[in-house]
């Protein structure tokens, strides 16, 4: 193993790329301040001392959902207790108080996969939010909701994002990944998209234009080897397309879920995991922290770890918090501003596609 970890550090060192057995040799290792400095130059190699944020506002139209994952918190059936959908008139209320957000560039919308509404009803959304708020990016749908719309419209994956891209949605976020292996899938998720067709919808989706992020879902059943091939599925996929802009990692968090006897990894599980990443996803540009997931001085730590975007001021966020995370839902720009900038890295405000505004 000393002589595989000494051969891991050399590449990382000089940049080169990084096989499943060197990641698992830094993993093992387990020196976090070492692999949070070789993290910290790729970052610094691709967006020298800046730290990337958007004014975003989050909105989930549903946790009605037909899948009931296991790892899940936020899907329910209708008739269980804090089930909600809202409604068109329920969404253009929320834009118009969204209006009022000074420098919002950003809508960031995904929903439980709901048994009823038909793929129209999303298509109208789309449209609301370009209406209402035409200067703003519109983020949304997961693989795994573009799915369900194709089985929904009886569309091809390819038609239904032509039709969303008509309509005027700009980026998908890239959640449901969790782990890229359907074994795990099996256990976690049974009923939603599989890996492949994660997969297809995240390649169609660069095909046409659309980026998107590639994210993990780690901390549950899988174990490290699982972790670190699905970071090299997702640079592979990056070989191959170029459209993924960021990385975002997601501890699981097990409260109120089918796998509450799990415990949510340590702090030093996270960092380890996102300078990792950092390290093995040499073809993707930014690895975000998402300071809810992770807690704001995670997430400020996690500035020496590689990470050089804190995602958004969020505003209102529903899914993590169902599954316990006691973090706020929304933060000010003034207080991320000063979160970065008590680190030294100087905090630049982004659009969508990480142009700074
Ligand atoms: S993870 Fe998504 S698909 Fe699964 S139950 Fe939750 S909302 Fe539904």
């Amino acid at each position: 193993m000393a002589k595989d970890y000494q051969k891991a550090v050399k590449k990382a060192e000089r940049g080169e790329r990084l096989a499943l057995e060197d990641a698992l040799a830094l993993y093992e290792q387990d020196d976090l301040l070492l692999l949070a400095s070789l993290a910290r130059t790729v970052k610094e190699r691709k967006s020298g001392r800046q730290v990337f944020f958007n004014v975003n506002r989050h909105i989930n139209l549903t946790n009605i959902c037909e899948a009931c994952c296991p790892l899940c918190a936020f899907g329910r059936p209708a008739d269980r207790p804090g089930a909600y959908a809202f409604d068109q008139k329920d969404v253009e209320a929320i834009l118009r108080d969204a209006a009022n957000t000074p420098g919002l560039s950003e809508i960031h919308m995904v929903s439980a996969l709901h048994p009823d509404k038909p793929f129209v009803f999303y298509l109208d959304i789309v449209r609301t939010v370009k209406r209402i708020l035409p200067q703003v990016r519109l983020k949304a749908f997961t693989p795994v909701e573009i799915v369900h719309f194709a089985r929904l419209s009886g569309l091809s994956v390819k038609g239904v994002l032509q039709a969303l891209k008509a309509a005027g949605l700009d980026s998908l976020p890239g959640g449901g990944a969790e782990i890229l292996d359907d074994e795990v899938r099996r256990r976690i998720c049974p009923n939603k998209a599989t890996a492949g067709q994660w997969i297809e919808v995240i390649t169609t989706a660069h095909k046409l234009g659309m980026p998107t992020n590639a994210t993990m879902l780690y901390g549950h059943i899988e174990t490290v080897e699982q972790r670190i091939r699905h970071l090299i599925t997702l640079r592979s996929l990056q070989d191959e397309t170029g459209g993924f802009q960021a990385f975002v990692g997601f501890p699981f968090h097990p409260e109120n879920t089918g796998m509450s006897h799990l415990k949510r990894v340590s702090a030093w599980e996270d960092l380890k995991m996102i300078a990792l990443a950092r390290l093995v996803l040499d073809n993707i540009d930014h690895i975000k922290a998402f300071w809810m997931m992770l807690t704001l001085p995670v997430a400020q730590l996690a500035l020496a770890f590689g990470v050089d975007d804190l995602d958004g001021t969020v505003a209102e966020e529903k899914i993590i918090h169902a599954a316990g995370a006691k973090t706020e839902t929304g933060i000010t720009k003034e207080a991320l501003t000063g979160i970065i900038a008590e680190t030294g890295y100087i905090p630049v405000e982004r659009d969508t596609f990480y142009r700074p505004l």
